[in-house]
């Protein structure tokens, strides 16, 4: 995969040594809160800090942000810390707002990013604007709804654009929040090599204690920054808790990932082999995550042989089995051998799971 920068972008010209960085608070809760935590993260790596002003809950009841009284406190954390500024930001009114609170970066919330309608107003209301704009993907594993907000930003010169991968809502129970889909980010910045990609590690964990493993397979991938949720007291936030980490934690964090820098020819092998050995730690996992899947349904077969009394071996079903995965395998490459040797180990695992439910 090619995915070497070939256009300078406004995040060239901030002239960073490292990935770009947005950290702060889910939400604004009070303007001690907000300005506690800037101090706490003025004179780190920290580029921009982040604070949500408007919340889109799920569900109603909960804490729907301060308004846009937050939007001075953001104004004061600039004079006091001298770090820029970044809010999401939902409809017209609130660009509006923001705008003019000269909040310097704008992003587009997941719950927006699937709404045609709401992104073409915030488009319009964003016209011409030289602020930075970042659009998160839609919470579904939508690429064409991703790149259609893309697009409109595009058909309304904003000029400094970039996307957020948050990850994507999944019914099914999940180690991850938003589970992240990689290979969709991943195609995206194919098409668009030169659009920042910034992942955002604390909302697809949904969990402190996994920011960092999702943080360094992202620039293990060459992503262009990160969006950490940091609270000087996490567990009290008023929303989304769990996920965010302290002040000292980030900077701990940030000494702890291995950024890698394009400088020299072994630098660049080594970037290009790390980058495809995080694509190969991801389908390792889907690997064991399917197979694990598979297991279960074979447990369900067990219980249903146990109570009709059938034996577990049915050489029928199994030889029709093999046939097709033999000739599908030589469909994607995989010699008969491999495949015959690989679906006898997942058999006879799931012939011993079998075992142990006709015997429980
Ligand atoms: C957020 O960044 O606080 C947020 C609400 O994120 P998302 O739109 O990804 O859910
Ligand atoms: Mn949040």
């Amino acid at each position: 995969m090619e995915n070497s920068k070939q256009m300078r972008t406004w995040l060239d010209d901030l002239g960073l040594d490292h990935p770009l960085v947005i950290a702060g608070p889910c939400s604004a809760e009070t303007e001690e809160q907000v300005l506690k935590i800037a101090h706490e993260l003025k004179d780190t790596d920290v580029n921009y800090y982040r604070a949500g002003i408007w919340k889109p809950r799920t569900r109603p009841g909960n804490f729907e942000g301060v308004g846009a009284l937050g939007l001075k406190w953001l104004q004061k954390v600039k004079e006091e810390t001298g770090l820029k500024t970044a809010t999401e930001v939902a409809n017209r009114a609130h660009v509006e707002l923001a705008l003019e609170h000269d909040i310097d970066l704008l992003w587009v919330g997941a719950r927006s990013t699937v709404s045609p309608f709401i992104v073409q107003e915030i488009a319009e209301a964003l016209k011409g604007t030289d602020k930075i704009v970042l659009v998160k993907n839609p919470v579904n594993p939508d690429l064409s709804l991703w790149l259609g907000a893309v697009e409109r930003m595009y058909s309304s010169d904003v000029k400094k654009l970039g996307v957020i991968h948050r990850g994507f809502s999944t019914y099914e129970k999940s180690k991850y929040r938003n589970i992240p889909e990689w290979q969709l980010a991943i195609e995206l910045q194919t098409k668009f090599p030169d659009l920042p990609l910034i992942n955002d590690p604390s909302h697809i964990t949904g969990n402190r204690n996994m920011i960092f493993d999702v943080s360094q397979t992202a620039l293990d991938l060459n992503y262009d920054g990160l969006i950490i949720e940091t609270h000087h007291d996490p567990e009290n936030a008023w929303s989304d808790a769990a996920q965010q980490v302290t002040p000292k934690t980030l900077v701990q964090i940030m000494k702890d990932l291995r950024i890698r820098k394009e400088t020299d020819e072994e630098a660049e092998y080594n970037n290009k082999l790390s980058n495809l050995r995080a694509q190969i730690d991801i389908i390792d996992n889907q690997l064991i995550d399917t197979l694990g899947k598979r297991m279960k349904v074979s447990d369900g077969i067990g219980e249903l042989k146990k109570q009709r009394n059938v034996a577990v071996l049915q050489s029928n079903r199994w030889n029709q089995i093999l046939g097709a995965m033999i000739l599908e395998g030589e469909s994607k490459g995989l010699s008969e051998e491999f495949v015959l040797k690989m679906f006898k180990a997942i058999h006879q695992e799931s012939i011993n799971h079998q075992e142990k439910i006709m015997q429980s």
